[in-house]
């Protein structure tokens, strides 16, 4: 059996281990200098040897990155999601096909170190199938060095985008994962017959749900509390995910506080990608009341945001910044986010570092986590099942 000895890792408790892999598992951990007898040893030098990091919302389908420049459309009047829906269809029928630009993305992301990935692809009356076919054919090709999870997501809506209910039906059918929603009182203007369609969907296949939820205050707090009822009423907790959920950076402390227990009570996790010059979720809070908290870079060069860099070290850099996270235990929060908490939402049962886990982790130098996370260096190698996949930023397999 192939079995590669890394040595000299600098696990999160600061010391130095040797990790075995066999067959692209973590078979042992033990402190540095215990492995000499291998054939197959890889030095690691002192450098920080972390989990792959967990890119848990994105748009594959959607991003320009790789593509030429796209400058930024502003809103006729303010933000409003249905124009940023129709700019989009008109972006995307002058960008580079979609399959390239996917692989750019991906690329972009595997070279930073993610090695687990849920995107969303649209799936409405316009687009039909068409981009889920797509990406499912590129995340086929990309199985061997990223795990993906797709969900179906409807774009346009589900009651105001006719036959979305069906396709999304069939989305799953054909290899979509999840099923995911959109704004059920501000774009649906029903709050119920939404939910009866994605949680329909949800029951029939035995998927997991993940709802995009922009609304604002209470309006998208009582959509979170229905969500959970729901959720509750299914038996569904560690299966639903929201997306944003800003309104709950609009309520007060204690109306948050309450909120976020029954949150955590109906095991649904939160999404956040701390957005700039928007009202985010209280994360610090979240997390104290027991809700997951995951992220994602979300859009990347597309219709609706310029930014994005596909590096979820730099993203827990951007929720600790926007968050106000100074000491050494926030920023690990914000790291945990981007790797253990977003496992956890994803759930990825064989993930992190340790024995009988996959051997997907990242090396970068770094003294500790925290340094880590305000720094993100740069000089990472990225290994899938014990393989190195990238190196320098520059994905090699
Ligand atoms: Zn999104």
């Amino acid at each position: 059996m192939t079995k590669t000895v890394f040595t000299n890792a600098k696990l999160a408790d600061g010391l130095l281990h040797d990790i075995t892999v066999e067959q692209g598992q973590i078979t042992s951990i033990e402190p540095a200098g215990s492995e000499t007898a291998s054939v197959s040893i890889v030095e690691i030098a002192g450098d920080m040897l972390v989990p792959g990091f967990v890119e848990g919302h994105i748009h594959l389908d959607t991003s320009f990155y790789g593509d030429t420049w796209m400058p930024h459309r502003p809103c006729t009047n303010g933000f409003d999601v249905h124009e940023r829906v129709v700019f989009q269809a008109e972006n995307m029928a002058a960008a580079a096909p979609m399959d390239k630009r996917a692989r750019d993305q991906l690329d972009l992301c595997i070279s930073n170190g993610t090695l687990h990935m849920r995107s969303h692809v649209m799936v409405d009356s316009s687009v039909g199938l068409k981009s889920l076919e797509t990406i499912l054919a590129v995340r086929e090709d990309y199985k061997d060095i990223i795990d993906i999870q797709l969900v179906a997501f409807p774009q346009s809506g589900i009651l105001k985008s006719p036959g979305t209910p069906e396709l999304l039906d069939e989305a799953i059918k054909l290899g979509a994962d999840l099923v995911g929603g959109l704004d059920p009182a501000s774009f649906d203007r029903d709050v119920n017959a939404h939910l009866d369609v994605v949680f329909g969907i949800a029951e029939k296949h035995g998927v997991d749900v993940d709802i995009h939820l922009h609304d604002a205050g209470s309006m998208g707090a009582f959509t979170i509390e229905e969500i959970c009822a729901r959720t509750v009423a299914l038996g569904m907790q560690n299966h639903v995910a929201i997306s944003h959920a800003y309104g709950l950076g609009d309520l007060l402390p204690d109306t948050a506080r309450k909120i976020a227990a029954t949150i955590a009570k109906s095991g649904v996790s939160i999404m956040t990608n701390a957005p700039g010059n928007h009202t985010f979720p209280p994360i610090s809070l979240l997390r104290r009341e027991g809700v997951t908290v995951f992220s994602g870079s979300d859009n990347i060069r597309d219709s609706w945001w310029p930014y994005g860099d596909g590096d979820m070290l730099r993203r827990a850099e951007i929720i600790g910044y926007r968050s106000g996270f100074y000491t050494d235990e926030d920023l690990q929060a914000a790291f945990d986010i981007v790797t253990s908490e977003g496992a956890k939402a994803l759930q990825l049962h064989d993930y992190g570092i340790q024995v009988g886990a996959k051997a997907d982790f990242v090396t970068f130098s770094a003294t500790c986590i925290p340094e880590a996370v305000v720094s993100f260096p740069k000089n990472r190698k990225v290994f899938k099942g014990g393989k190195m996949v990238a190196e320098g930023n520059k994905k090699i397999r």
